[in-house]
C-alpha cells in the first residue's frame, strides 16, 4: 500500500523549480521515490530500475525487484544517506519529473485517434495481469498480454481501465526435486509490499461489492493500482463478512475445482461491473479478454433495465454493441464449461432480476439452446454477448471460424463473424536497456513515441553490424551469468555436493550458439521435440567446431502430469554426460526469467503442434533484442516469417495423426538446425562477424518490431473495435 501518495499533492511543475543541491530535504527525496514506486510506470523505464537497484543491489535481487518492499525497509534518513553516498539526487529528481510530465501529458496518439473514447473509457477485463515480477497475479501468456495491453493503452493515451482479480498467492512457485520432478510452493504475497491502495467511491469510502447467489452472498473489496496513466482495479474476496472458505476464493490463480472457477468468474465479471458502477465509471466499451469475464455483460444489462428502464431485448442489444470479445485458444480445455446446476446456483438471483427463465439463461451459453446435455460455455457467452469478436492471429482467426462455425449454422465458414487482431508486446518492457541505447543513437529522436511506425525501425539497417553484434553479445553474457547463478542456486537448494554446485557455476559457453525455449509446458507445445533422437541432438551439441547449447524454462500446470514428465525428461539431461554442461533448466519461469532469456539468446525455439498456438508472444520479445526466431509456422510466426527474418521449421502443414505430425516436425527441426541455423551462425567473415546472421537480425528487427508491438495491437483494437463499439455504428465489421 502506498505510504505516501504524491500524485495528487504535488503539482507537476513544482519539482521542476526545486534546486537540485546536495542538501535537498530527506523527506522530499523519499517521497519522490515513493511516488515512483507507487506507479508501475517505473518498471518499463530502465533508468528507474537501475536507480532502485543502486540503492541496495543485493536486497533488490532478494525481494523480486520490488521497490515498495525496498523502501519499506528504509527510513527517509537512511535513504538520504545512501542518496548522498551515491549522488542519486539528480537521478531521482529527473525520474520523478519525467513521471509527472508523463501523467500530465495531453498530446499523444489518442488525442488525434481516440475520438469519442475520451468521454467514456474502455473497461478491459482479464483474469490475470502480468505487469512485473514483483506483482505476482499472472500465470503466463494471457496475463502478460493483458499487462502489455494496458501499458500500451497508457502509452498511446487510450482512455482505459483494467479489471482483474487480486490473487494473494498468485500462481505457484516452481521447484524441481532431486528426481527432476516439479513441486509447487504457494507463498502469500505481503499486501503491504504491493503498489496498491483501496479503491474509494465519490465520498472517499472504500468500495466493497456484493454478489447474490442462491447459496448466500459473496463479497469482494476493490484495490487500485496505477500502471502509467491506466488504473487497474483488482477484486479481492478476502474480506470480513465472507465465509472462511470464500475468503480464500481469490487466493490462487487457476486453482481449485469448477465451483471455485465459476465463483471466481462471477466475481470478475459481475463483481467487476458492479465495482465500476460503485467507482462512478461509466464505460463506453467493455472488452472481455477471454471468456472468464463473460458474465459481466449480464450485469450491464441489469443496470440498463433497472436504471434506464430498457427491456431485456433492448438492453442486450445495447450491451452487445458496447462489448468486444477476444478468444485466445483453439485448445478445447481452454474454454470453460459449467453444468447447469452451477450456473443456476451462481447466476440465479441475477437471472430473476433480468426476468429470464432458467432455459433462457442457459441458452446464452449454448450453441444449441434446446440441447439439455450441452454445458454452459463461457466462450459461447462471449460470442453471444458481443458485437465484435476476434481471435489473436490470422491463422487463429481461420481456426476459430472453423471451430465455432456450428454456432452460426446459417453462415458459411468464412462468414463466421470472428475476425482477428494479432497480439503484440510492450516494447519498452521487453527491450534491454543496452539495446535501447543503441536505438537511441541511430533511430529518429522521437522513436519511443512512434513504436508502431515501420519507418522508425528501418534505421536498424544503418547501424554498424559490429556494434549490433557486440551489443547482442553483451546481453548474451548477462544471460549466461544469470543462468549460472540460478542453476548453482538450484543445486545448492537440492543439497547437492560442492563439486556439483561449482560445476553449475561454469555451465554454458558464451561463444556457443545458444538456443532458448521458455513457455508453459502444455503438451501441445512439445518442449521435448528436440530430444526425439538423443544421439542426433547430442552430436549437434558436442560438435567441436560448431557447438550448440540449450536453455529451457517453464512451468506445467499442477495437475498436468504429462507436462511435468516433459520437464523431468529435460531437467535430468544434466546427468547424461552427452548433455551435461550444454543444457540448462531454469526453475520458476516468470517475467524475470523470461526477460533474461529473450534478451540474451541467439535463437528462440518454438515448436508447437500446429495450429494450436493461437499467437505466442515470447518470440516477439526476442525480436527487439536481436535474437532470431526458429519456429513452426503457427500463431504469429505464420504471418511474420518472410524468408530472411528468422527461420521456419517445416512448411506450415500438419497431419491428422499427431504421431505422424510429431515425427515429421522433429525431422524438419533437425534439418533446419543442421542446414540453416548452425551454418549461418558459424559462417564468419575476416572480422569474425557472422554477416548473414547479422543481416537476418536486422531484417527481423525492421520487419517485425513495430508490427508485433502492443502499441500496434492497441491501435488496431481502438480503430477497429473500440471506436465502433463506443460510437454505436451498426454495420457488421466483425469479420476483418
Ligand atoms: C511472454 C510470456 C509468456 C508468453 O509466451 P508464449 O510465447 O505465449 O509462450 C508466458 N509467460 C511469461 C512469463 C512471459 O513473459
Amino acid at each position: 500500500m502506498s505510504q505516501i501518495d504524491l500524485s495528487s499533492s504535488v503539482s507537476p511543475t513544482s519539482a521542476v523549480l526545486k534546486p537540485e543541491h546536495e542538501h535537498q530535504h530527506a523527506d522530499d527525496l523519499y517521497s519522490k521515490l515513493w511516488a515512483l514506486a507507487n506507479n508501475l510506470w517505473w518498471s518499463w523505464h530502465p533508468e528507474c530500475d537501475q536507480l532502485f537497484r543502486d540503492i541496495d543491489p543485493i536486497r533488490w535481487r532478494q525481494i523480486d525487484h520490488n521497490p515498495v518492499a525496498l523502501l519499506r525497509e528504509m527510513s527517509a534518513e537512511q535513504l538520504a544517506e545512501r542518496a548522498s553516498e551515491l549522488v542519486l539526487h539528480s537521478r531521482i529528481n529527473y525520474a520523478y519529473r519525467r513521471l509527472q510530465e508523463y501523467l500530465a501529458e495531453t498530446n499523444n496518439w489518442a488525442t488525434t485517434h481516440g475520438g469519442v473514447l475520451g468521454a467514456k473509457p474502455v473497461a478491459y477485463f482479464s483474469a490475470e495481469f502480468g505487469i512485473h515480477e514483483s506483482v505476482p497475479i499472472y500465470s503466463g501468456g494471457l496475463g502478460v498480454l493483458s499487462g502489455d495491453h494496458i501499458k500500451s493503452a497508457s502509452g498511446l493515451g487510450v482512455p482505459l481501465v483494467g479489471i482483474g482479480l487480486y490473487y494473494s498467492q498468485g500462481y505457484f512457485r516452481q521447484y524441481l526435486n532431486e528426481n527432476g520432478f516439479q513441486g509447487e510452493d504457494y507463498l502469500e504475497t505481503k499486501i503491504d509490499d504491493l503498489p496498491m491502495t483501496p479503491a474509494t467511491d465519490a465520498e472517499g469510502n472504500p468500495i466493497t461489492v456484493t454478489i447474490a447467489t442462491r447459496t448466500g452472498e459473496l463479497m469482494a473489496k476493490v484495490w487500485r493500482m496505477a500502471v502509467g496513466r491506466v488504473k487497474l482495479y483488482l477484486l479481492d474476496c478476502n474480506v470480513a463478512g465472507n465465509s472462511p472458505e470464500d475468503r480464500e476464493l481469490t487466493s490462487r490463480l487457476y486453482g481449485g475445482d469448477q465451483r471455485t472457477r465459476i465463483r471466481q468468474e462471477l466475481v470478475l465479471g459481475v463483481g467487476g461491473v458492479k465495482a465500476l458502477h460503485a467507482l462512478g465509471i461509466d464505460p463506453g466499451v467493455y472488452h472481455l479478454n477471454e471468456g472468464h469475464s463473460a458474465f459481466g455483460p449480464l450485469q450491464v444489462i441489469n443496470y440498463l433495465m433497472h436504471e434506464d428502464g430498457m427491456t431485456f431485448a433492448d438492453a442486450q442489444r445495447e450491451t452487445a454493441r458496447m462489448t468486444v470479445f477476444t478468444t485466445h485458444t483453439p485448445v478445447p480445455a481452454g474454454h470453460d464449461r459449467f453444468p447447469p446446476e452451477l450456473v443456476e446456483e451462481h447466476l440465479g438471483p441475477l437471472r430473476d432480476s433480468l426476468g429470464l427463465s432458467e432455459h433462457e439463461l442457459l441458452a446464452l451459453g449454448r450453441v444449441h439452446p434446446d440441447d439439455p446435455h450441452e454445458t454452459f460455455c463461457m466462450t459461447v457467452t462471449g460470442f453471444k454477448m458481443s458485437r465484435f469478436a476476434n481471435a489473436v492471429s490470422n491463422l487463429h482467426g481461420v481456426v476459430s471460424r472453423r471451430m465455432w462455425a456450428h454456432a452460426w449454422p446459417e453462415r458459411s465458414e468464412d462468414e463466421v463473424p470472428i475476425g482477428h487482431i494479432t497480439n503484440g508486446v510492450h516494447t519498452p518492457s521487453w527491450l534491454a536497456g543496452q539495446m535501447a541505447l543503441l536505438y537511441d543513437k541511430h533511430f529518429p529522436a522521437d522513436w519511443k513515441s512512434r513504436i508502431q511506425d515501420p519507418d522508425v525501425w528501418q534505421s536498424i539497417h544503418s547501424v554498424d553490424p559490429g556494434e549490433l553484434w557486440e551489443t547482442h553479445n553483451a546481453l548474451k553474457n548477462n544471460l549466461l551469468s544469470f543462468v549460472r547463478r540460478r542453476v548453482s542456486r538450484q543445486c545448492r537448494r537440492r543439497g547437492e555436493s560442492d563439486d556439483v554446485v561449482e560445476a553449475a557455476r561454469r555451465v554454458l559457453d558464451p561463444r556457443h550458439l545458444t538456443i532458448g525455449f521458455g513457455r508453459r509446458f502444455a503438451t501441445y507445445k512439445r518442449a521435448n521435440l528436440l530430444f526425439r533422437e538423443l544421439t542426433r541432438i547430442s552430436e549437434l551439441l558436442q560438435n567441436e567446431d560448431r557447438p550448440v547449447q540449450l536453455i529451457y524454462a517453464g512451468k506445467a500446470h499442477p495437475k498436468d502430469e504429462p507436462g511435468k514428465r516433459f520437464i523431468q525428461e529435460i531437467a535430468n539431461l544434466r546427468h547424461d554426460p552427452r548433455f551435461s554442461g550444454h543444457v540448462a533448466f531454469i526453475e520458476d519461469y516468470d517475467i524475470n526469467v523470461c526477460r533474461h532469456l529473450i534478451q540474451g539468446v541467439d535463437v528462440w525455439l518454438n515448436n508447437p503442434r500446429r495450429p494450436l498456438e493461437a499467437s505466442g508472444t515470447s518470440g516477439q520479445k526476442v525480436v527487439l533484442n536481436g535474437g532470431l526466431n526458429c519456429s513452426i509456422l503457427d500463431g504469429w510466426w505464420g504471418e511474420a516469417y518472410n524468408g530472411v527474418n528468422g527461420f521456419a521449421i517445416g512448411q506450415g502443414r500438419s497431419h491428422v495423426d499427431d504421431n505422424i505430425t510429431d515425427e515429421r516436425d522433429a525431422e524438419f527441426l533437425y534439418r533446419t538446425l543442421e542446414q540453416e541455423v548452425i551454418p549461418c551462425f558459424y559462417d564468419r567473415d575476416n572480422d569474425g562477424l557472422p554477416k548473414e546472421w547479422i543481416n537476418r537480425m536486422m531484417h527481423s528487427i525492421s520487419t517485425l518490431a513495430w508490427r508485433f508491438s502492443s502499441h500496434r495491437m492497441v491501435a488496431d483494437y481502438t480503430e477497429r473495435a473500440y471506436l465502433w463499439a463506443a460510437g454505436g455504428v451498426t454495420c457488421d465489421i466483425r469479420h476483418s
